[in-house]
């Protein structure tokens, strides 16, 4: 048989999914791939009925509806103040993880590199060695995850041509403030580098933390590349709905990319979620609050297994200190987890360059019934 592309040695299929893989075979509750247990909002759900009865069914517009464009041009001139043209500005993805992919193969060339803070999502290797781009890691401390000036300038100083900002951040729950992005961004201008931004989780912030859209920041449009989903603000990881925003000259670029890749995302599903981005303001403060209860619930709940665990200040995950456990890695941790524990989580080391072996990555978007009887299962560490 002939061999296949060298470039997929450097990794492997995603851990996160295979979690649930395994989660599913030994009937434990699914912590590990972050994804609601709850229905979307109802506006979203009569929409799809509607949609399905539409001439909704055949190929949108490859970079995406004209409805679902003009709303979401409307939502980010509500949430940022950035006034867009839906034409120009604009391209709706399958996903934010398209949008990642797509946008890194839009400005990489083979051998360019791209600035990635460590602890990061599993997907930016993955962009990197199929963009051809070698990462850099610039490492977040724990507890607050916050990164030493120094290390990102001379990261800088290697000619990146790019940097990754997840934000908030997916696993550490890091929210970069005002002053970090601006550095970033200063750094960006002085070394002629794009931010990309991958910001899913930007309507789940906790008080008294904000989220800063990196692009509305004085001088960033140009440079800054934003991908981003629907997936979480409105609980519709299945629908795989995101896109990329920036200035015209790069969005001409990554439409090309998407268009070869997947054409465009699907059709009747961009037409019933125009219905989540004309939500009214009430729906996102009520997404928060019930985030930031699930948040207090769930941090409870760790608390009582004697283990510690980190705070998000976003995001809804949420990193498991089992290292008294006394395994030998994370890996066997999260194994006994699933099948002696019944609780699924993600091994913390897929998300880590470091050789970190400490943590289980949890998250929280589940009903408050699904993270007591969680908690319930969770107890069993104690008499471990
Ligand atoms: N972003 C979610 C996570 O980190 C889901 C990832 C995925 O499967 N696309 O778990």
């Amino acid at each position: 048989m002939p061999r296949t592309a060298r470039r997929l040695a450097g990794f492997t299929e995603s851990v996160i999914r295979g979690m649930t893989r395994l989660a599913n075979r030994h009937g434990a509750i699914n912590l590990s791939q972050g994804f609601p247990d709850f229905d979307p909002p109802e506006a979203l759900l009569s929409a799809l009925e509607r949609a399905t009865r539409g001439p909704h069914h055949q190929y949108a517009v490859t970079w995406g509806a004209p409805r679902f464009r003009q709303a979401l041009a409307g939502k980010v001139r509500r949430f940022t103040g950035l006034d867009l043209d839906p034409d120009r500005h604009f391209v709706v993805t399958c996903g934010s993880t398209e949008a990642m992919m797509a946008s890194m193969m839009a400005v990489c060339d083979p051998g360019d590199k791209v600035v990635v803070f460590s602890p990061f999502y599993e997907n930016y290797a993955a962009d990197a060695i199929l963009s051809g781009a070698e990462p850099i890691y610039v490492h977040l401390r724990a507890p607050d995850f916050s990164y030493d000036p120094a290390e990102l300038a001379r990261a800088f100083a290697q000619g990146p041509k790019a940097i990754i900002v997840c934000n908030p951040s997916n696993p550490c729950g890091k929210v970069f403030t005002r002053a970090e992005l601006l550095e970033i961004l200063a750094l960006a201008e002085k070394h002629d580098a794009f931010v990309i931004t991958d910001e899913p989780y930007e309507h789940i912030v906790y008080r008294p933390g904000e989220h800063v859209h990196c692009a509305s920041l004085p001088g960033a449009f140009e440079r800054t590349i934003t991908c981003n989903s629907l997936s979480k603000t409105y609980s519709i990881t299945g629908w795989r709905l995101g896109y990329v925003q920036a200035a015209p000259a790069v969005i001409e670029q990554v439409r090309k990319v998407h268009d070869f890749l997947t054409v465009g995302a699907a059709a009747p599903l961009q037409e019933a979620a125009v219905a989540g981005l004309e939500l009214p303001g009430s729906y996102y403060e009520g997404l928060l609050a019930s985030y930031a209860a699930k948040r207090d619930l769930f941090l409870d709940v760790l608390a009582r297994t004697g283990l510690t665990c980190t705070v998000p200040q976003g995001a809804y995950y949420t990193l498991l200190d089992v290292s008294p456990l006394g395994f030998r890695t994370d890996t066997e941790a999260a194994e006994w987890l699933i099948r002696e524990v019944g609780v699924a989580g993600v091994p913390g080391s897929s998300f880590f360059r470091e050789p970190e072996h400490r943590y289980v990555r949890f998250h929280f978007a589940k009903k408050e019934e699904t993270l007591r009887a969680a908690g319930e299962k969770l107890t069993r560490i104690a008499s471990r």
